[in-house]
């Protein structure tokens, strides 16, 4: 249960001062003319300072500094060249920043300057989507992080850090780092970023007592820190949190008490992050109406920042279309069907990117640890049979011996190395409490099934399966329980199934599989033999007397052609038809009737 950020370190420090980029709504910067310094060491240090804190006086403090009279040195040139690519930053232009930061910390001498450029470096990588240079390059700044002292420039690392680990799924990692940097605050505005990091990695992480214990104490600094926005970001956790444990009217009511300041901050990634949770509690608590009019919101807002993919989209396309089909308007329903495919695709596609960027980069650098180790014992091997080469060499073949043995060691190293890198390629394809394929991989899977089939001529059906009444499962029994029926309904399945079927887990307790070389007809019994094997299967044993079933829809390529996506609506149109017509049973897109339970 993860998402992508809606917005990073760097944003927060660009909104945190007052000027909003993406709200297209800069603010009036009007330069003081107020008597300034004429040294450029003194200049430099009190913009700087200016820097994140009053924009007036940091630009006031820049045109003088561009002054072609006064005298800077090469160092000094750096640090106005730094602070003149914080200023394309705040005026939203990340992609121009980026090559200005990449060359200030490779060429300067000031390890300080070049480390805080090297981490606005990682933040502006992140926000251009390039998760695994951002990770190669925060790796040696985590490194050498012990040995910067000056507070603000910590923090800032510490942040990017943990939002960085977040997103790529290491939330332990996240959570140390916003704890340190929460140590580390001087101030309750930076208090209050540490608060948010910390809350939403444990949030994703489930833990959501650990979260429970903490809200008054993140609470209290963010109040205290007088920030909208920021303290917005933390409020948005907050809400999460309510939603996650059904508490809906405490998230409907803190969402709603802040809705207008936050409106008024103009920051869109903000304002839709507030949308999307106001969507999903009303749509719990059961006012449709209001459901519809958020989502709504969140897909206008996030159509002006290109925030297609982001998670707020792609809840508001699932609020409407469960809001449309609640209400009996299909066609409808099926638009915003599709709309969900298509973000929830994009979403998944940037997770996996991020967790495979991190695993990339950490095998990377372990790697070449080893490389380096091995070549050095290679060099000592060598000089070694050369200086015993002269003396007697009894103990020297012992010498050599041991340091083979090390070497081999190496080589064993490597190998582990190796195969943990593929066993992580393979867990990211699975679903974790199933086994099976996760949704990710079952639409790359099927789709690749598919075009083979479109090639060969071959006919292909797609079965999606949809346990029924599972609420009540949790609900009476509890969710450990809940998790066990599933695992026992995709046992019942993979008995019925080929190995060339392909069968995922697309959600809950949904689920699909795809049948190659499969007629409508032959789909039918097969989904009717699953249906049956899924009845018997989780009732009785265990002494858990649970009796359970699942409704079906099928699509086949013969009405709906060779797309995942075509199929997976028509089915989906079946599945609800299935649902509605009671439950238990399997129907097929384009036909009428429903087929009835056995
Ligand atoms: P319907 O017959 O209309 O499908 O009713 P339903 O209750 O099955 O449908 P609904 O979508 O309202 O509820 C699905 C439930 O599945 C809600 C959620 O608590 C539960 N669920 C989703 N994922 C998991 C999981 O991984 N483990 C457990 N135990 N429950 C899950
Ligand atoms: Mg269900
Ligand atoms: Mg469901």
């Amino acid at each position: 249960m993860s998402r992508p950020r809606t917005t990073s370190w760097l944003l927060l420090a660009v909104a945190a001062i007052g000027l909003l980029p993406l709200a297209g709504a800069a603010a009036v910067v009007q330069p003081q003319h107020a008597s300034l310094p004429e040294d450029p060491a003194q200049l430099l240090k009190l913009a700087d300072g200016a820097e994140s804190s009053d924009i007036n006086e940091f630009t006031a403090l820049m045109q003088r500094l561009d002054d072609g009279k006064l005298k800077l040195s090469p160092q000094q040139q750096l640090h106005r060249r730094y602070l003149v690519a914080r200023q394309i930053i705040f005026r939203g232009d990340f992609k121009a920043a980026l090559p200005l930061m990449k060359a200030i910390a490779d060429q300067s001498e000031d390890p300080t300057l070049s480390f805080r450029a090297s981490a606005t470096e990682v933040d502006l990588l992140v926000t251009q989507s390039r998760y695994e240079e951002a990770f190669a390059r925060l790796s040696p700044l985590l490194e050498k992080l012990p040995q910067i002292t000056e507070n603000r420039v910590r923090i800032q690392t510490l942040g990017v850090a943990s939002q960085l680990h977040l997103e790529a799924g290491q939330y332990d990692m996240a959570v140390n780092y916003a704890e340190q940097l929460l140590k580390e605050s001087d101030n309750p505005k930076n208090a209050c970023i540490g608060w948010y990091y910390m809350l939403d990695a444990l949030l994703r992480e489930g833990r959501l007592q650990a979260v429970g214990e903490r809200i008054r104490g993140g609470m209290g600094a963010c109040n205290r820190a007088g920030n909208v926005l920021i303290a917005g970001m933390f409020k948005s956790v907050v809400a999460r949190f309510d939603i996650q444990k059904g508490q809906l009217a405490e998230a409907i009511g803190l969402l709603q008490d802040n809705y207008a300041d936050v409106q008024r901050k103009r920051f869109p990634p903000l304002i839709s992050d507030f949308d999307e949770l106001l969507a999903q509690a009303y749509w719990k608590s059961g006012d449709a109406v209001s459901a519809k009019m958020h989502a709504l919101r969140v897909v206008e807002n996030n159509k002006g920042i290109g925030g297609l993919y982001s998670e707020s989209t792609r809840a508001a396309y699932q609020v409407l279309y469960q809001v449309e089909k609640k209400q009996g308007n299909l066609s409808e329903a099926l638009a915003y069907f599709e709309n969900y495919m298509i973000a929830d695709k994009g979403y998944l596609n940037d997770v996996s990117a991020k967790a495979l960027a991190y695993q990339t980069v950490k095998q990377q650098v372990l790697a070449k640890k080893l490389q380096i180790d091995t070549l050095s014992k290679q060099n000592q091997i060598l000089t070694l049979q050369e200086t015993l080469a002269k003396k007697a060499a009894e103990t020297s073949r012992l010498y050599i011996i041991l340091l083979l043995i090390v070497l081999a060691s190496i080589a064993m190293w490597t190998y582990r190395v190796k195969r943990s890198q593929l066993r992580f390629m393979k867990l990211a394809r699975r679903d974790g409490l199933t086994g099976i394929f996760n949704r990710q991989h079952f639409v790359n899977e099927a789709e690749l099934q598919l075009r083979y089939c479109r090639k060969s001529g071959r006919q292909a059906c797609l079965v999606l399966i949809d346990l029924d009444h599972f609420k009540v499962v949790n609900d009476t029994h509890g969710h450990a329980v809940g998790d066990r029926v599933l695992k026992r309904a995709v046992e019942a399945c993979e008995q019925h199934l080929r190995s060339t079927d392909i069968f995922g887990r697309l959600g809950g307790e949904e689920f699909g599989i795809v049948l190659p070389e499969c007629t409508l007809e032959q789909a039918l019994n097969r989904a009717e033999q699953i249906r049956v094997a899924i009845a018997t299967a989780a009732s009785g044993d265990d002494a858990l007397g649970i009796s359970i079933s699942a409704s079906f829809g099928i699509s086949s390529v013969v009405l709906s052609g060779y797309e995942l996506r075509q199929l997976l609506i028509h089915a989906d149109e079946a599945l609800y038809r299935a649902k509605r017509e009671g439950r238990n049973r399997v129907s097929v897109v384009g036909h009428p009737e429903v087929f009835p339970t056995g």
